[in-house]
């Protein structure tokens, strides 16, 4: 088509739109008002400048210290502006966020994706962009033969960004692996895979139990695990132990998950091991953030019982990072991120704590502070639209007690570098 008649094909587009208003009235109904910029545009002249705009919610961005009603201009993938009040006829679609959530595109730092790969595994879309959720970390589910079908069958075709920790035992994430058999903690393996894989994986996870009895034997898998992690240049990510032998081993950077783990003979928590609970967070895992250890935290999994999350909070202590660890809602079905956020909430972390937790937090660990969880103009336009829906709500721990949330987080739309992978309308 020639350039002439091809604008005025395009302009007599532009009239319809804005004539139809059956058209009209669903774009502002399913939060688009696509057709109507596009005509107000053809109307007024002005020349579009972005490929999305994101207008009108409540812009929470902890890496800016932003928490304010803003507009999210997106231009070739990327984040392009952030500003109050940018005209809605710059953009070629615009999102209505207004009475919503806008953050940065969230990370659950712990999850396990290798779906039929792998027993915990879960679809990584799932608990990602169809939750919000734009990075995820894979812990260890597997060790190093299993690596390259992770990589090829899952990683290579995901919409999600997956990044991986590499499991120290060769047996990846089973029953107790670091315990099997000396000869399963290969790390010059483990160091080869690494230096092959350097754009997914970010370290080495130690599933260690926590137990007393197994201290020595702890400090020598983790060695072994530093080894590798400083061979590298990358990060431990250990399960919870209150032994100051282990923790002596992590270093600045590390993670260790798992705090609210429930009083048992078979593991540690914030506040000892088994059932020799101390009355305050002990002094050692305070001592954990001046070491620059980070600490992350789950809810509604195995790993957590409300009692110690309610005592823990009550001391004004909080984790670093909320994550999944691959809960299963009531259902069975996995549960995404949102719900350690919609528990935390709860529980009485502020609004702007928790996205911290998921957002600027976890982009820290991984050292990409500058590419993820964040809204800063230049980075991948990854984003979350969220909703906070008011009623009743329960929350489960890993032992079956509930507690009532009157507050949960739902995501209602995900962009992924750019592009509206959830929230979408629907074609009529
Ligand atoms: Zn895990």
């Amino acid at each position: 088509m020639p350039d002439t008649s091809r604008r005025a094909f395009l302009g007599r587009l532009g009239a319809a739109a804005l004539t139809i208003p059956a058209l009209d009235a669903f774009a502002v109904r399913s939060g688009f008002g696509a057709s109507s910029a596009a005509a107000q545009q053809q109307a007024s002249g002005t020349s579009t400048m972005y490929d999305l705009l994101i207008a009108g919610g409540r812009v929470i961005d902890p890496s800016q210290r932003l928490s304010a009603e803003r507009d999210v201009a997106i231009l070739h993938g990327k984040i392009a502006r952030v500003d109050a009040n940018i005209p809605r006829n710059q953009a070629r679609q615009v999102y209505d966020a207004k009475g919503k959530l806008v953050t940065p595109g969230l990370i659950d730092l712990h999850t396990h994706v290798y779906e039929y790969g792998q027993t915990l595994g879960v679809d990584p879309e799932r608990v990602g962009v169809q939750s919000g959720v734009t990075t995820v970390l894979d812990c260890g589910s597997v060790g190093v033969p299993m690596w390259a079908g992770f990589r090829k069958f899952i990683i290579q075709g995901a919409t999600t960004k997956i990044y991986a920790l590499l499991n120290i035992s060769t047996a990846g994430c089973c029953l107790d692996e670091v315990y099997l058999d000396p000869r399963l903690i290969d790390a010059k393996g483990a160091r080869r895979i690494i230096e092959q894989n350097r754009d997914i994986i970010l370290g080495v996870k130690v599933r260690i139990r926590g137990k007393r009895d197994d201290v020595p034997h702890d400090v020598e898998v983790m060695k072994v695990a530093r080894d590798v992690a400083d061979a590298t240049g990358t990060i431990i990510m250990s399960h919870w132990t209150d032994a100051p032998e282990v923790l002596n081993v992590l270093k600045k950077g590390d993670v260790l998950t798992h705090p609210f783990n429930p009083p048992s003979p078979n593991t540690a928590n914030m506040f000892g091991f088994g059932a020799e609970q101390a009355d305050r967070v002990l002094p050692e895992i305070l001592a954990l953030k001046e070491r620059g250890v980070w600490t992350d935290g789950q809810a509604c999994t195995t790993h957590t019982q409300w009692e110690v999350v309610e005592k823990a909070v009550s001391q004004g202590w909080f984790p670093d990072t909320l994550s999944t660890d691959v809960a299963r809602n009531a259902d069975t079905t996995p549960a995404s991120v949102l719900a350690p956020m919609t528990a935390l909430l709860h529980f009485g972390m502020s609004l702007d704590q928790v996205i911290e937790r998921v957002t600027v937090n976890p982009a820290k660990i991984l050292n990409l502070p500058d590419k993820i969880g964040t809204l800063q103009p230049g980075v991948n336009a990854d984003v979350a639209v969220l909703e906070l829906a008011q009623g009743k709500f329960e929350l489960r721990d890993g032992r079956g007690q509930t507690r009532a949330a009157t507050q949960q987080f739902v995501d209602v739309a995900t962009v992924k570098s750019g592009i509206l992978v959830k929230g979408a309308p629907q074609a009529t």
